[in-house]
């Protein structure tokens, strides 16, 4: 993999000037290599904002908020990568976030998650600057575009938690309150419910061909699903980069996962199983719900 440093010059500026000639799988850093961008040529986006180690002494450790890592999400997200590489021939885009959670959380508004320092924010900007490129370039490619962004959780419930910006008090609400319009619109699969105005979005979130249903067949436990349309709590819903980048009028649908430790993160054959078992997934609900083909 070839290695290039955007000029600091550009990142000086408000918004970042990106290199014309942007090649699949030829990492991008931004500055001082704290954060990394994996362009790729696929309609799916996955970011990686909890995976980082660098504690660099240049910036103020944060002192409220989640302060732990994701162990092992880093490795995780380009194994998946990399399962795709295998499986297609081709790259998917990765973004990185190397710094870590201490220094920054990318997974928060600007205030919360660079807590002030000057050079976190700066950071912080080029990460959400490298997933706006990389859903842009994939929309323009394949007119629509799917981001998955990748987290680790140790709940007691051991289970990958799919966020798709519903709590789980919105699950448990009466089936037409889910199937109305107003509930869809809130969520990251409005764009999902736009291309399927026919299917009730129940079935998307929890029918036998939603992603927990396709992710529980390969062996892991999901929710929500079939099995747990209402997750049980403490349930992570998702976050700030879902919430920011995911937007049916930009023709980008996603969520936030949330992968549990043990028997997924904790070795690394779980997490070559997991990765597999996400790619196959994958390969059914992209073609089924957003008429992409991930080959
Ligand atoms: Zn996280």
């Amino acid at each position: 993999m070839m290695i290039r440093s955007i000029p600091v010059l550009f990142l000086a500026l408000a918004s970042i000037a990106f290199p014309a000639d942007l090649k699949p799988g030829e990492a991008i850093f931004g500055s001082a290599h704290h954060t990394e961008y994996v362009p790729g040529e696929l309609p799916l986006v996955i970011s990686a904002p909890h995976g980082g180690a660098l504690k660099p002494e240049s910036i103020t450790t944060r002192t409220y908020g989640v302060r732990d890592a994701d162990a092992n999400t880093q490795d995780l997200a380009r194994r998946i990568a990399e399962e795709i590489r295998k499986k297609t021939g081709r790259q998917m885009d990765l973004i990185i976030s190397h710094l870590h959670r201490s220094k920054l959380d990318p997974n928060r508004e600007i205030k919360e998650a660079a807590q002030g320092d000057s050079v976190a924010e700066k950071v912080w900007a080029e990460y959400h600057a490298f997933i706006d490129q990389a859903l842009t370039a994939a929309v323009a490619r394949h007119g629509r575009a799917f981001l998955i962004d990748l987290h680790g959780q140790a709940h007691k419930d051991i289970r990958v938690e799919l966020g798709y910006m519903h709590s789980a008090a919105d699950y448990a609400q009466p089936e037409a309150t889910l199937n109305g319009q107003a509930f869809a619109a809130k969520g990251t699969l409005k764009l999902i419910t736009d291309l399927h105005s026919d299917v009730p979005y129940t079935d998307i979130l929890t029918g036998l061909q939603s992603l927990g249903a396709l992710i529980e067949e390969r062996g892991f436990p999901a929710t929500p699903s079939p099995r747990m349309p209402v997750p049980s709590e403490p349930y992570f819903r998702g976050g700030y980069t879902v919430f920011r980048h995911v937007k049916a009028e930009r023709n980008i649908a996603g969520l936030q996962i949330e992968a549990n430790r043990i028997r997924l993160r904790d070795t690394p054959e779980n997490r070559q199983r997991f990765a597999e078992s996400l790619v196959s997934a994958l390969q059914v609900y992209l073609p089924k719900w957003m008429n992409l083909e991930i080959k």
